[in-house]
Formats: structure tokens, sequence, C-alpha cells
């Protein structure tokens, strides 16, 4: 029988996490004792356990069906090549920007680039970049430690990845541009795949959307007058048609229920209280098949 191969980081940033999805998809895995792969024990799947930077050539070659990996890494990988990994959803995790700094006094504007050199380990975005913008600078590649570059004379700027920006700061830098918006996605091969395996590649995305969905999604139920309706569907986030019942013994009042597929915020339920709803539950859903 069929194995799907999934491609996930060894330790770091995504590791954790990605294990997490599989876990939340109901997926158990069992390291073996090499450290380079895992086996899920209910679900026809073995992870391989690589560093990120290979994951899309992992994908790409079809040695992996599947993979998970920051868009920044994938976005890099594609600029050199042709197509041959697709992204087939977004997981929500490991956001992160990358982004141009500059020294933290310098008034900078995009044209300050100009014949300058910028630091980098995503030397074919930063070029994307600087070529959109028509600005002619060079690129320097560095693996690691990108923030010390202007401070060691190598380079004048950054392009580098930030989240909270303390890195940065710690260096006297700040961000200044925005030149991917990234998180971690969920990636398949182009190469072809035999039909058992696509069956398997749909089912595991199938419980992965079911995770992301849920994690999203709550389920509201509430009263309020019949004739405040409009107003109450129109408020709940992300909900499709909601149940209506009525109420025994309350003429008018009805009973609401309903998925919303978007957060749920204490201003939401204030909002429904000002159009009328009273007792409002917000409950957790587990599980989730769309
Ligand atoms: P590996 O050993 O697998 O090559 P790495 O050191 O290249 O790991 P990590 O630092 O673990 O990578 O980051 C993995 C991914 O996490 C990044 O490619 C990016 O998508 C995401 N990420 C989120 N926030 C940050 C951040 N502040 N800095 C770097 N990466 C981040
Ligand atoms: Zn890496």
């Amino acid at each position: 029988m069929s194995r799907l191969h999934l491609a996930i980081q060894k330790s770091g940033r995504l590791a954790d996490q990605s294990r997490e999805l599989l876990k939340q998809a109901g997926i158990k895995v069992q390291d073996t004792k090499t450290g380079l792969t895992a086996r899920a024990t209910n679900f026809p799947l073995d992870l391989m356990l690589v560093r990120d930077d290979d994951i899309p050539t992992f994908v790409g070659d079809g040695v992996c069906e599947l993979g998970i990996v920051g868009l920044n890494v994938l976005e890099e990988y594609r600029l050199g090549q042709d197509d041959d990994v697709e992204i087939i959803a977004r997981l929500g995790f490991g956001s992160c920007k990358l982004m141009i700094a500059c020294h933290e006094n310098e008034a900078f504007e995009i044209a300050s680039l100009e014949g300058k050199r910028i630091a980098t380990s995503y030397p074919r975005m930063t070029r994307h970049f600087l070529a959109e913008k028509g600005i002619d600078a060079e690129t320097v590649t560095m693996q690691g430690a990108v923030e010390l570059a202007p401070r060691l004379g190598i380079a004048d700027y950054v392009c580098d990845l930030v989240s909270s920006g303390q890195t940065l700061e710690a260096n006297g830098l700040k961000p200044v541009d925005t030149v991917l918006e990234s998180e971690s996605v969920l990636v398949r091969t182009l190469k072809p795949v035999d039909g058992a395996m696509a069956e398997l590649v749909d089912a595991l995305k199938a419980r992965t959307d079911g995770v992301i969905a849920t994690s999203e999604s709550k389920y509201i139920v509430l009263n309020a007058p019949e004739n405040a309706l409009a107003d109450i569907t129109r408020i709940l986030p992300g909900a499709e048609a909601p149940t209506v019942m009525p109420l025994l013994g309350r003429q008018g009042q009805v009973a609401v229920q309903a998925v919303c597929r978007e957060s749920v915020f204490w201003e939401t339920l204030e909002e429904l209280k000002v159009a009328g709803a009273r007792d409002i539950l917000v409950m957790p859903i587990e599980k989730m098949m769309l």
C-alpha cells in the first residue's frame, strides 16, 4: 500500500507547530532511531525530518509528495526554478516578514538603496524586489547573522526576517520596507503522482483544512427577538445561514445557532447585545469536516 511522504523541519521555529498540526489532525507519529524520518501509526504517512531550506527541493523533486515550509524559503526557491511545487494551504503559524532594514537614525527612502550593498540570506527575493522598484543595488549573500553586516562594514543595509524586530533593534537597525509577508504553507509536488497517492494527498489536506477551520471557528448560540434577526445575522462574523428556532412560551423570541468562521471578540458580543441578543454562548468546535 502506498504511503505519503511529508517533509517537515527537523528542529527550529516550524518544527513543533508542524507536528502539532498533525496531532490535531488525529495523526500519531513515532520517531525512528535514525532521527531522519518518523512514521505515522494510524495514517499511511512517513515524515522526512530535514532542514527547512531543503524542503522545497524534496517536494519539487517528488521525493516527498508534501511539505510544510515558510513562504519565505519557498519563494526564494521558486525564483530560481521552473514551477514544480504548489501551495495548497496557508497554515497560519510561523508568521514573519522579510524586510529591508537600515541604521536606526537614518531618514530612509527607497531611493537610498541605489548603488548600495544589501546583506541578505534571500538574494533572489531581494533582487526581485529591487528590480520591481527600479533600483540598482548589490546583494551580499550571508547564511546567518545578517544583522551584523552593517556594523562589520560588509553591507550598508540588510534584508532579513523580522517578527518582533528585537534582533534588529539590538543591532541598531530598524525595519523600513517589506519584501514579503510570510507564514508557513503546506505544499505539494507538481510531479505526477498515482491515483492512490493523489487520494492520500487529498485525505491529508481535508484533515489539515479541518484543523485550520476549527481553530478559527466558534459555535454561537443566542436568544433574540425575531425582528432583530437581520441585524444579528449581519454581525455574526463569517457565519453562513444560521439555524433559527422558536422559543417555547416566548412569543416573538427565537434561538439562533451559527458556526462563525472568523474570530469572535468581546466587541462582537457587545454589538450582538446592543442588537437585542441575550444569553449568548460561544463554544469551541472540536472537529470539522468541510
Ligand atoms: P534549519 O536548521 O531548518 O535550516 P533555520 O535556522 O533556517 O532552520 P528557523 O530559524 O528555525 O530556520 O526558522 C524557520 C522558519 O521560521 C523561517 O524560515 C520563517 O519562515 C519562520 N520564522 C518566523 N519568525 C521568524 C523570525 N523572527 N526569524 C526567522 N524565521 C522566522
Ligand atoms: Zn534554514
